[in-house]
């Protein structure tokens, strides 16, 4: 049977010519950082630092994390169309990912405005903007691009809708074309199509709790088991220092960290799932695959920043 998927028809039982190994669907976010004394109440005004402006939002994150590794990598977002955007786009480029599928306009480009005082502790506000109007008529326009991926990763940086349109259209195209995997951050309760679709679904503890409720147990392989039977494929759970575990109706095993000095933490889960995603894609197991990302994830931490700190292939060997 053919199937018509966007400007792509693919035959069951035909061998797919991928275009990419991951395609990230998500967000795209300015990070405007100040750094203050200390962070203003409500009705004042303090002085601070240089702004500083970062490329961030975790789908950016992550296809910069998989392109500086190697990957052949693909972002579909939006972005306004403003100097955020063009400052976002930029970075993609610059890390080689392909940019074709980003969409420009419809609203400013998504913004976190972060003040951090002395200690590190910060205050955050977003503002989604178009990340907000990344739309599933976005993605179903998409599915070409989806359907030519080893791997597509996704996050809820935007809509819920259009994640489950994600979901649909990998379950429409012939089995075994597609992976998705998804970190659920910032987390919400999801519905069943979406988590029968993951594999894996990737989570720390925050958001397993949100996802499979509180009486979760006590251990990362309890929460794995509750979150398994919710109807994931495979789940992994990620324990900062302590590496990750990988599970899936086989069993679990555990992934350790490496041993490393830990500087600055930010960005070091969209270094592991990226890298976790495209190693899948490349037929490693799960449980090769979690290691190596535990690698990619600690070289991150060694470093401030968050698209800054993503490692190349050579760095990561050389660990
Ligand atoms: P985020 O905080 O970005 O939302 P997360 O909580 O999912 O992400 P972490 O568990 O903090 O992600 O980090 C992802 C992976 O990076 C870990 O599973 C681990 O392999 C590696 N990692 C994180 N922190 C450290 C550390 N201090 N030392 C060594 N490896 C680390």
């Amino acid at each position: 049977m053919a199937r018509a998927v966007g400007i792509s028809l693919i035959q069951e039982g035909e061998e797919v010519k991928y275009d990419y190994d991951l395609l990230v669907v998500g967000s795209a976010n300015a990070d405007l950082v100040i750094g203050v004394e200390q962070r203003p109440a409500a009705g004042e005004t303090v002085l601070g630092s240089d702004l500083a402006v970062h490329p961030g939002g975790k789908g950016a994150n992550q296809a910069v994390a998989a392109a500086r590794l190697g990957a052949r990598t693909a972002l579909l977002a939006r972005v306004g169309d403003d100097a955020h955007g063009r400052l976002l786009l930029d970075s993609q480029r610059d890390a080689g990912v392909d940019t074709a599928g980003v969409l420009v306009g419809g609203a400013p480009t998504g913004v976190a405005l972060i003040t951090v005082d002395p200690s590190g502790d910060n205050s955050i506000v977003v503002s989604l903007g178009a990340n907000a109007r990344l739309a599933p008529e976005d993605v179903r326009a998409a599915a070409g691009l989806l359907g030519a991926s080893r791997v597509v990763s996704t996050q809820l940086e935007i809509p819920l809708e259009s994640v489950v349109e994600v979901a649909k259209v990998v379950r429409d195209l012939p089995e075994g074309t597609t992976r998705l995997v998804l970190n659920p951050s910032p987390p919400q309760p999801l519905p069943e199509e979406v988590l029968a679709a993951c594999d894996p679904l990737i989570v720390n503890e925050h958001e397993a709790r949100v996802i499979a409720g509180d009486d979760l147990g006590d251990s990362p392989e309890d929460w794995a088991r509750a979150l398994l039977a919710l109807g994931p494929r495979s789940v992994v759970v990620t324990l900062g220092a302590e590496g990750a575990l990988v599970a899936s109706a086989e069993g679990s095993v555990r992934v350790p960290a490496v041993k490393v000095e830990a500087v600055d933490t930010t960005g070091a889960g969209d270094a592991f799932t990226a890298a976790l995603a495209w190693k899948l894609g490349q037929g490693e197991s799960p449980a090769d695959a979690a290691a190596y990302a535990a690698r990619v994830g600690a070289v991150a931490v060694t470093r401030a920043g968050a698209q800054a700190s993503f490692p190349t292939a050579e760095e990561v060997a050389a660990l």
